[in-house]
């Protein structure tokens, strides 16, 4: 009898707002994906990896620095979890005798013990999975309405690895395949083919990164906990004749715009470099240069999400800004509503994070002579991974 581990990495970061796929984030020098294969090694004869198809090359410079010695083979996973693991058995010399561990490699912080328990009870029971009992009151809802609520005694959360003899989940997933049933987890469908499952005790460290607080969780369970980081920006533009006046995104009606290589919205540009200035990646001419005919008369929301974009590339994420914008004329106070909530959809955060205030000079210097708008930005940004500096692609 041998135990084959199947290591589920075929999710994304989109839940997390990233561009990469989670089990490539860093916490503390080692990825998602080495932590979670690391905990499995003195449990398993054979490791499949189930990557994303297109990763199999960044899954296998993870794997390798997990020193294994036994069967490792990298997988491409299917369009959800069911036909990852359906691939991964396909794929696996498994023969009806052998043990078959499923694990969300997203669960990098699982404990041996608990990795012992699940494949105890599985070994005698056939089939086991971890849980913890439910906490908090949970509900059946339909479109906001509350149906029904369930005993909680009853009612367990559910964790990886769960497993099981191999003939059992064969058996449950060509059931599975000949009914059309769906589960969201492997017991799911041992329960549709009818086999038994036991439930063996979960742990609260034992948490799914899913969003960007699991992250800050793991890496406080971790002891790694990174400090957030300030930035400031300050940008002026000229008012101009024929040109519109563009502040956070918003159209304001008024006599002149402003000047400049992009839509010239001097809110925006500030709060661009507070942003980058916090992460530390220098300056908005850096990296959108006004030579570069690509910006020409561009929306600056479209550079402020590629902003975002570069933050998150670097580990990073807005936690608050402030910006305050100085100009004589026009009066800005009835659009503030509008320019927070433009913002706070272009930054893709809750409009709370955000606020944007106006003055005037009270007539002095060159916005109070009508010559042109200025604005300040600050920001703090918050660390979304250990180690913070993936490289940008
Ligand atoms: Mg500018």
């Amino acid at each position: 009898m041998k135990t084959v581990l199947l290591l589920l990495a075929a999710g994304s970061g989109s839940r997390m707002g990233l561009k990469q796929n989670k089990v490539f984030l860093s916490l503390g020098g080692k990825s998602v994906l080495q932590r979670s294969m690391e905990a499995f090694v003195p449990f398993a004869d054979e490791i499949i990896v189930l990557h994303r198809p297109g990763e199999e090359e960044a899954a296998g410079a993870e794997t390798e620095k997990v020193p294994f010695s036994g069967v490792l083979r990298l997988v491409p996973g299917g369009a959800d979890r069911q036909d990852s693991v359906e691939n991964g058995l396909s794929r696996s010399g498994c023969r009806p005798e052998d043990l078959i561990l499923i694990h969300d490699s997203a669960r990098c912080l699982v404990s041996p013990g608990l990795i012992r328990r699940v494949r105890d009870a599985a070994l005698e029971k056939g089939a086991s999975i971890p849980g913890l009992p439910a906490t908090n009151t949970i509900k059946v809802c339909r479109e906001d309405q509350v149906l029904q609520t369930p005993d909680r005694s009853l009612l367990y959360e559910i964790q990886t690895p769960q497993a099981c003899r191999a003939d059992w989940l064969l058996q449950a997933f060509a059931r599975a395949r000949g009914d059309g049933f769906r589960g969201t987890d492997d017991a799911s469908l041992l329960e549709h083919a009818g086999f038994p499952v036991a439930v063996v005790r979960g742990e609260r460290n034992n948490i799914k990164l899913t969003t960007g607080e699991d992250i800050r969780m793991a890496e406080s369970i971790l002891g790694l906990s990174r400090l957030p980081r300030v930035g400031h920006g300050y940008d002026v533009h000229r008012f101009a004749e024929d040109r519109k006046l563009i502040l956070c995104g918003v159209e304001i009606p008024w006599e002149k715009g402003l000047l400049g290589h992009s839509d010239a919205d001097v809110a925006v540009h500030a709060l661009m470099d507070a942003m980058l200035g916090a992460a530390g990646l220098g300056d908005i001419g850096l990296h959108f240069p006004d030579t570069d005919p690509r910006y020409e008369g561009i929306s600056s929301l479209l550079l402020l999400k590629e902003t975002v974009r570069l933050l998150q590339a670097n580990g990073y994420e807005l936690l608050n800004a402030d910006l305050t914008i100085a100009a004589q004329k026009p009066k800005l106070r009835p659009y503030i509503a509008r320019m927070t909530e433009t913002l706070a959809a272009a930054l893709g955060v809750d409009p709370s994070r955000l606020n944007v205030k106006a003055t005037t000079t009270e007539g002095l210097g060159f916005e109070g002579r009508m010559e042109g708008i200025s604005a300040q930005a600050v920001c703090l940004i918050l660390p979304v991974t250990a180690e913070g500096t993936p490289a940008a692609p």
